[in-house]
């Protein structure tokens, strides 16, 4: 029986996470070299450190940059936080988000939008608002989670085949014609922000007609990991992303770091530097060292009323 790639992955991957042995990994590196496309970059475990190494850095003609340390060979956990996506690059844009705890209301309009936008599977959310409350004599409150973007992305680190790769403008990509659906990104991710299609989606027929776009992230398959990726559609064209600017609540901020801006969907435009530091802006599990490029502002002086308490979590 004549097995594809996609297929060969799979099992390689499968028999490096049972086995969960260095030796096991350092097999599937070997292979991954001998079966990765020429032009492809390739990541995998070394297996004296356990640490990921890039095994052909040279990039795809039109691919967009993977982050890496300098020259071959580095691990991508080496990646500094806000580096350049290539050596003597100059990146023009890095996108973080601000999410305004005070001003969402928990109505859900940005997850709408979101599923909209990307024709997300159902039971999928790629910014999922959850109810968060921190300690029994605190008020809970909403807490809408987007994909953090790291700086430091645990999922990039673990993808044996680089399906899932930093840009230059800090965006994580996930690359749906490369995943083989091993799901360790999932089981790397510390925010819950990847999703696995089980099952082959619904489609409706605008996306089965689409072809595959990274960016868009559909037309959806059964067998693929997929998360939020900043909608890089919109923001490449200076635009909000969906979800920011479907919030009623003006709640989802969008910046670029290199211009120090941040706007939101009231029209409001701050300094994004001001806007974080003057309201006590904060990262979520911080001290993982993921250096998400999400911040949040803190739940005080709140436009709305608390969610109610008897089912916050
Ligand atoms: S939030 Fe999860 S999926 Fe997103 S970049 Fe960080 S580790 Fe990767
Ligand atoms: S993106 Fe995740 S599921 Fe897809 S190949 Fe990489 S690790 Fe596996």
């Amino acid at each position: 029986m004549k097995l594809s790639r996609r297929a060969l992955l799979q099992t390689t991957a499968a028999f490096a996470v049972a086995a969960g042995a260095p030796e096991a990994v350092s097999k599937l590196a070997k292979w991954l070299k001998g079966h990765t496309p020429r032009g492809v970059p390739a990541l995998a475990a070394d297996g004296s450190t356990g640490r990921l190494v890039v095994l052909d850095a040279v990039p795809e003609a039109g691919r967009p940059a993977v982050a890496r340390a300098a020259g071959a060979g580095h691990s991508t956990a080496a990646v500094a936080p806000g580096a350049p996506a290539a050596p003597g690059a100059v990146a023009t844009h890095r996108f973080v988000m601000v999410i305004d705890l005070a001003r969402c209301d928990g109505c859900g309009a940005c997850t709408e939008a979101c599923n909209a936008f990307h024709f997300v599977p159902p039971g999928q959310e790629w910014i999922k608002v959850c109810r968060l409350k921190d300690s029994e004599n605190t008020a809970p409150y909403w807490f809408p989670r987007p994909c953090m973007q790291c700086d430091n992305p645990p999922c990039v680190t673990v993808c044996p085949v680089s399906a899932t790769y930093k840009r230059e403008d800090g965006i994580v990509m996930q690359d749906n014609d490369r995943c083989i659906g091993c799901r360790f990104c999932i089981a790397a991710c510390p925010y819950g922000a990847r999703y696995f299609n089980w099952v082959e989606p619904l489609h409706s027929p605008e996306e089965r007609s689409a072809t595959y776009n990274i960016e868009m992230q559909y037309p959806h398959r059964k067998g693929v990991v997929e998360k939020c990726v900043f909608c890089p559609s919109l923001v490449g064209e200076g635009e909000l992303p969906a979800c920011a600017r479907a919030c009623p609540m003006g709640a989802i901020w969008f910046g670029d770091e290199v211009e120090d801006i941040a706007a939101n969907s009231q029209g409001q435009r701050m300094k994004l530097s001001e806007l974080i530091r003057q309201n006590g802006g904060y990262r979520y599990l911080e001290e993982l060292g993921t250096e998400p490029r999400v911040y949040y502002l803190p739940p005080r002086r709140r436009v709305y009323p608390a969610p109610p308490d008897e089912t916050a979590t």
